[in-house]
């Protein structure tokens, strides 16, 4: 039997890891919804004039219909990446400064709702494993299996610091700590689906280190 796993929670919870191990593991298919939201930043931060730093929301709108988004499964990665109007984007959309506006860009219902269709989309096709803000409640909330990561905020911004660090990226750990908070405030509070945990979901702590016996007992719920 095939089913869609929802993996929900705030930025840099481990999420991606075990969405990539559990799709691997099962041969399903893996989707960085975060990774879409970004490439639409991108893509707006490259065409819209900006002024002081504000992206305009009604220019937004109107460019959405230019922007062209699929994965492309990398052999090597053993994942998808993701390509902008046919340019693989996998490693610009992780920059800060795309990380700095997404979370503006994604508040925006017409973002999210032509995200959240082709999400859909995606999933019909059972055996997928989607992670993000608002899978569990808005795009799947039938998902067979529910996940939803926490970790604490230090934990978070020091786990993001490392691999942009080890990226080679010039960062502060207080800007990233600082954008980690910014984006869980945004995230949870926005209007349209707030990112919340769905009531069927099961929390999955990864700050813990039992963390292989953890990925264990949900492959086992999943198999099931
Ligand atoms: O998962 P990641 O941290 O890469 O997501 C980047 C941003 O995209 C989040 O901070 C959030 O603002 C937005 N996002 C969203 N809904 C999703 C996935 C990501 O709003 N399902």
């Amino acid at each position: 039997k095939r089913i869609t796993i929802a993996i929900d929670g705030f930025s840099s919870t481990g999420k991606s890891t075990v969405a990539k191990r559990l799709a691997n593991e099962l041969e399903y298919v893996y989707v960085d919804t975060g990774a879409m939201y970004r490439a639409v930043t991108l893509y707006m931060m490259r065409n819209i004039f900006v002024s002081e730093g504000n992206l305009d929301k009604e220019a937004i709108i109107r460019h959405l219909p230019f922007v062209s988004l699929r994965f492309e499964y990398d052999e090597e990665l053993g994942y998808g990446h993701m390509f902008l109007n046919n340019e693989n984007v996998e490693k610009e959309i992780r920059y800060m400064e795309v990380s700095e506006q997404v979370s503006k860009v994604s508040a925006i219902p017409q973002v999210r709702k032509m995200l959240v269709d082709q999400q859909q989309e995606m999933g019909k096709s059972k055996g997928v494993v989607m992670d993000g803000r608002d899978i569990g409640t808005v795009v799947f909330p039938d998902a067979e299996l529910k996940i939803f990561m926490t970790a604490s905020t230090e934990t978070r911004a020091q786990r993001r610091y490392d691999e942009l660090k080890g990226r080679g990226d010039e960062v502060k750990f207080e800007e990233v700590l600082k954008n980690v908070k910014d984006r869980d405030f945004m995230d949870s509070t926005r209007e349209d689906s707030p990112l919340r945990m769905a009531d069927d979901a099961v929390e999955f702590d990864n700050s813990d280190l039992g963390l292989d016996e953890q990925f264990e007992k949900i492959l086992k719920i999943a198999k099931d």
